[in-house]
């Protein structure tokens, strides 16, 4: 079921609510032409779609809803970056409204070449185990079921790059700590003087608004790959917590919509679409502190755990070096609980949790330096 929230005249925020899998969707935006002249861009007078990543009956969805209220349907798609929750259906997008997809260049490998995924987030090291690479497969192939996309149906776009229209500016913005190409997205509505800042992937994940008002955490920001920095990566939600002082709407691709909008967003369609009013009285963990206390929780529970099996936090060069105690660390499920994980998705799920694990590891090394 796509649940849809119009944000205001021509701009909706879709959701898709439940999924095959907890790495198969990504909420985003859907823009109309009342927005966009179609003039613009030459042979698409579409619409534009930002971040969505859905199942087959979510695509199907759009295009009814697009049909119901006599909106042209998407002939565009802009990626925030290519990470399988984000680019694993977008072939189906191509498919069904012989769209076009805009795809940063870091990343946009990924969804041109099978093994792209491996090079863009270097770990080609991945494909020397057997068993690691059916897990990876499987994932991929047989429950996300990824495809690749012909090179005519993508356009690059360097992060950072503005796509200008005639009453909206969609200003992509880099966040590239999450993933290398990752940006998220600042819409600025000319006519109304609105903004909406989507953060995209960095970690704003609220699960719900309960009926008092609280909001459910979520797993928190991902920085599971090779190359994250996880002090680049709190730059990088300072950096968008600046941006978000200057919007009056807030979202991001798998958590709840914040807003501190005087006029309501109007849910159009379905359920589970949960919407925070930020009110000046009601002092609320903003979104920067709760990613970065769910950063630092984690980092507390390594400690702990180092604690556990007996290393002292000056020599935690040792757990990097070594085999065993990583093994050991794994063992504690620090991020995913294991016995739930399906036993053929079991060994990409060590695989990221070991990086996540890493990567806190060198964080608490640095800040000893
Ligand atoms: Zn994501
Ligand atoms: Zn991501």
């Amino acid at each position: 079921m796509l649940s849809i929230a119009k944000i205001t005249d021509g701009v909706f925020f879709l959701k898709q609510n439940k999924s095959i899998h907890p790495l198969s969707t990504s909420n985003g935006f859907l823009i109309t032409p009342s927005q966009i002249p179609s003039n613009s861009i030459t042979k698409e007078a579409g619409s534009v779609l930002i971040d969505v990543n859905l199942e087959e009956d979510g695509w199907l969805a759009i295009k009814k809803f697009c049909e119901e209220q006599r909106i042209p349907l998407p002939s565009r798609l802009i990626m925030t970056h290519c990470h399988l929750d984000h680019s694993s259906h977008v072939h189906l997008f191509v498919k069904l409204f012989d769209g076009v997809v805009y795809a940063p260049e870091p990343e946009v490998k990924v969804i041109l070449e099978h093994d792209g995924f491996f090079h863009v987030y270097q770990i080609t090291e991945m494909m020397e185990f057997p068993t690691l690479m059916d897990s990876y497969r499987h994932l991929k192939y047989e429950i996300l079921k990824f495809n690749i996309i012909s090179e005519e149906k993508v356009t690059t776009f360097k992060p950072g790059e503005v796509f200008d229209f005639k009453t909206i500016r969609i200003q992509t913005i880099p966040l590239t700590a999450h993933s290398p190409g990752h940006v998220g997205v600042k819409l600025i509505l000319q006519k109304e003087a609105s903004k909406i800042f989507h953060n995209s992937c960095l970690g704003l994940d609220h699960l719900k608004v309960n009926k008092d008002g609280t909001i459910k955490d979520g797993f928190g920001p991902w920085y599971g790959f090779k190359h994250t920095n996880i002090a680049d990566y709190i730059e990088d939600i300072n950096k968008s917590e600046v941006i978000f002082k200057d919007c009056q709407i807030l979202t991001s691709s798998h958590g709840i919509i914040f807003t501190n909008k005087k006029n309501p967003i109007e849910i159009v369609q379905g359920e589970r679409l949960f919407i925070k009013k930020l009110t000046p009285r009601e002092k609320i963990e903003s979104p920067s502190e709760y990613m970065k206390r769910k950063i630092h929780e984690k980092e507390q529970c390594i400690k702990n755990s180092l604690d556990k099996i007996g290393i002292n936090k000056n020599n935690v060069q040792a757990v990097l070096n070594s085999t065993e105690l990583m093994g050991k660390l794994l063992d504690m499920d620090l991020y995913f609980s294991k016995k739930r994980i399906p036993p053929r998705q079991l060994p990409a799920y060590k695989f990221w949790e070991r990086y996540l694990i890493i990567n806190q590891l060198k964080h608490i090394l640095a800040k000893l330096i």
